[in-house]
């Protein structure tokens, strides 16, 4: 059994979004509530806050000062979609701290693979934008860490998420230690991430159909984005999870199971044991069912820690 972590922070509850919005703090609570349900002994440690210049990283400047110093006194919109609340910036510190300090243990050898509880997902944030319910790039900010502190020289990100991560694809395109790995729903937001997007060879993009299902999700990653992942032989596997493309998910139609959620990540545990001695950090994205949010988040967790 691999040795696990859980990283979250209740401050991750203070984002708020507003009445109606599909990114809500009880998607957090209930993955927290369902995964010490189902594995009450699993290690949670409390979330750092990240540092500007770890989010410098990766952000320019005039988003830290917008995300962070504009001190709200009440939500205001970032786009149609993203809103930055009171307490924001706090959440979107430790989101992105989790990612760090969960990079950290496992390169420091502390854990084998561990699972940040956390929101604001990053995944469509960019260099410069808030976007797409994402304040910043925290799996980037990872990455980054990654090659910055620790010298690596090939981390992959796979996005499983059924919206395409521009932001970590944008922020990476040119840069040829960290590759992507994304299969996403065709259609949806933010509408990139064709197949055609290469980066400089390290962008690898599938788009699926409205109503794939497992069968053709798992023939996908199998036929293509799992090989070539193995070729890229990557020494930290750092996954973007988003568990929307369930198929009771309101936002999109893929028609994923719990199971093949936990299909993906034993794959993903293979390739990390094959070439980066197991070293595995998975980071919440998507997922707007609370109910199949709560029972993927335990397939991921349970898969993770096989
Ligand atoms: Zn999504």
């Amino acid at each position: 059994m691999a040795r696990f972590l859980g990283y979250t922070h209740p401050a991750c509850l203070d984002h708020d979004t507003g009445p109606g919005h599909a990114e809500c703090p009880e998607r957090l609570e209930a993955v927290l509530e369902a995964v010490h349900h189902a594995f009450p002994r699993l290690e949670w440690i409390e979330a750092p806050r990240a540092t500007r210049g770890q989010l410098l990283r990766v952000h320019e400047p005039m988003l830290l000062g917008r995300v962070l110093d504009s001190h709200p006194r009440q939500r205001i919109p970032l786009d149609p979609d993203t809103v930055l609340s009171p307490g924001s910036a706090e959440a979107a510190l430790r989101a992105a701290g989790a990612g760090v300090a969960a990079t950290e243990a496992v390169l420091n050898g502390e854990t084998d693979v561990a699972f940040c509880a956390v929101r604001p997902p990053g995944h469509h944030a960019t260099a410069g934008a808030a976007m797409g319910f994402c304040l910043f790039d925290s799996i980037a900010v990872a990455a980054a860490h990654a090659l910055d502190k620790f010298g690596l020289a090939r981390v992959a990100i796979i996005d499983f998420d059924v919206h395409h991560g521009n932001g970590t694809q944008a922020i990476f395109n040119r840069e040829p230690a960290v590759a992507y790995f994304s299969s996403h729903q065709s259609g949806l937001f933010p509408h990139t991430g064709s197949v055609h997007e290469r980066g400089v060879g390290n962008m690898h993009n599938v788009l699926l159909p409205p109503g794939s299902g497992g069968f053709r999700f798992r023939n996908t990653w199998l036929d293509t984005l799992l090989p070539a992942l193995d070729a890229f032989r990557p020494q930290l596997v750092l996954v973007s999870a988003g568990f929307d493309a369930h198929l009771s998910d309101p936002l999109a139609d893929l028609m994923l199971e719990a199971e093949d959620f936990a299909w993906i990540t034993a794959e993903l545990r293979t390739i990390a044991d094959r070439h980066g001695e197991g070293r595995l950090v998975s980071m919440l994205e998507g997922g707007y069912s609370l109910d199949a949010l709560a029972e993927c988040a335990v397939a991921h967790v349970g898969a993770l820690r096989a």
